[in-house]
């Protein structure tokens, strides 16, 4: 087959970021992800399913269509929460697909000149450059303290210059006045140390839930290790790949393999689902960088979850009685991406008083899914709205979870659909069970010689 030139109604997928061919034919149409996808479980659409956002990313490949966008479009409502992967009896590595297949979309589409802007000066001035965020997110706190939100919100004015705009705005999240800040600080173990961890800070979540990643830290250190919030990390770029900018994805994960590898550690302790999945594939996303390709395995491999963590380390049993009836809500990217289900749970079920109740579908996606509340918020929406049918069904009184995205569309959905459940961390719950730190247990320091050392290859992971 000749390709057509670039640009017209049928070129093929091309370049380094292309669907890998090997990825795309292992699909032999089965259906057996159809009932597992939110797009398809709402609509009922062929064209929203897996099977069906294959079969297109198959036509574009073979050239039968081009990358319109009314093709795009399809791909575009994909939430990308992978539950179609976990479904799959063929291994079919969606999430690979898709991201690959958003990489070729991105460098097609023509966005309008506002829209671009606005798009890079997001993803590539400031998410990547903790210190602009942190201006950003403080402009956020203001502008709320002020009563500029109440005023806008009142007038509309926003929705005047731009629809997306306004809608941005409405998933604009409260900000506590404490950031978590990684500046290579050691959290002491308490009691005897287990094991020494990096702690991955990340970009948003340091910021909009700074006092649930101080939890983290305590809940490690209770947990016998020594924790170090190593400095010069940054965001992991999960966001980017969402998006198709694996470019930046790129750069961010170098970043991060240099700040890390630098740790001798047991492992890389990851709080946030989504990024702790972005980072355990390091290894695919820089396999074509000869300099990095081996670096990103060996920080992939040392990545953990924290609850996955948690619960090898075999968990210190929390005293404190919590007497809350919970439910859990699977996070895409720990259930899906990461096939981690059980360990939230039985750090859950650890907490004495604690009565977990299932709720049916627990790990279908809540239609959080990075920038997806903003670009595709209708569908968000109505995602979210089948969830909460869901959390109100099961009776709790609280919903606990593994995702910051997560956290803040849950908490979204309590307010706008109910019921008026209190969204946490399942490691806020487990903080909270532990109780007030030992005297000056929590105390830590900074590091007197920040020099890098290199990490022994035979280190162990927990
Ligand atoms: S993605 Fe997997 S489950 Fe879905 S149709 Fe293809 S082979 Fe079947
Ligand atoms: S990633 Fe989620 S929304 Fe996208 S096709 Fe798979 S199951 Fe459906």
């Amino acid at each position: 087959m000749t390709p057509s030139p670039r640009g017209s109604p049928a070129w093929p997928f091309s370049g380094l970021d292309a669907p890998a061919e090997s990825d795309l034919y292992k699909c032999v149409h089965c259906g057996f992800c159809l009932q597992a996808c939110p797009t398809y479980v709402e609509t009922g659409l062929e064209t929203e399913s897996p099977r069906g956002r294959i079969a297109l990313m198959k036509a574009v490949n073979e050239g039968r269509v081009g990358i319109s966008a009314a093709v795009s479009g399809h791909w575009d409502l994909c939430i990308q929460c992978r539950a179609c992967e976990s479904a799959c009896p063929s291994g079919v590595p969606y999430g690979r697909l898709i991201e690959a297949t958003m990489a070729e979309v991105e460098a097609q589409r023509k966005p309008s000149p506002l829209s671009r802007a606005a798009a890079n000066l997001l993803l590539r001035r400031i998410l990547p450059h903790q210190g602009r965020l942190a201006m950003a997110v403080s402009g956020l706190r203001l502008y709320r303290k002020l009563g500029l939100q109440w005023a806008v919100r009142k007038t509309r004015v926003l929705r005047l210059i731009s629809k997306s705009l306004a809608e941005m705005e409405l998933t604009a999240p409260e900000v506590p006045s404490r950031a978590f800040k990684a500046k290579g600080q050691i959290i002491p173990a308490v009691g005897e140390q287990r094991a020494r961890v990096a702690l991955l800070s990340g970009c948003v979540m340091p910021l909009v839930h700074g006092p649930q990643m101080d939890a983290v830290t305590r809940v490690l250190a209770r947990n016998g290790c020594e924790v170090i919030v190593t400095a010069g990390q940054g965001c992991c770029g999960a966001i980017h790949s969402h998006v198709g900018d694996l470019e930046t994805a790129r750069n961010l994960a170098r970043r991060n393999v240099d700040a890390f590898l630098g740790e001798p550690v047991d492992a890389v302790v990851v709080a946030s689902a989504g990024c702790g999945s972005r980072m355990k594939e390091y290894a695919h996303l820089l396999e074509g960088d000869d300099e990095y390709s081996g670096r990103a395995k060996r920080l992939g491999g040392m990545v953990k979850d924290v609850h996955e963590f948690l619960a090898n380390l075999s968990l210190v049993p929390p005293e404190r009685a919590l007497p809350y009836r919970v439910t859990y809500q699977d996070s895409c990217h720990l259930s899906h991406a990461q096939r981690i289900t059980e360990a939230p749970r039985e750090l859950l079920r650890a907490i004495p008083g604690l009565e977990l109740v299932e709720m049916a579908d627990s790990t279908r996606c809540c239609g959080a899914g990075g920038t997806y509340t903003i670009t595709q918020r209708e569908f968000s929406l109505r995602v979210l709205r089948s969830k909460m049918d869901n959390v109100r069904a099961s009776g709790a009184e609280m919903l606990a979870t593994a995702n910051p995205g997560c956290v803040l569309q849950l908490q979204q959905g309590a307010a706008q659909f109910g019921p008026p459940v209190e969204v946490r961390y399942v490691t806020d719950l487990l903080d909270e069970a532990y109780g007030p730190e030992p005297r000056g247990a929590s105390t830590s320091r900074r590091r007197k010689n920040n020099k890098r050392t290199t990490v022994n290859n035979n280190e162990t992971n927990v």
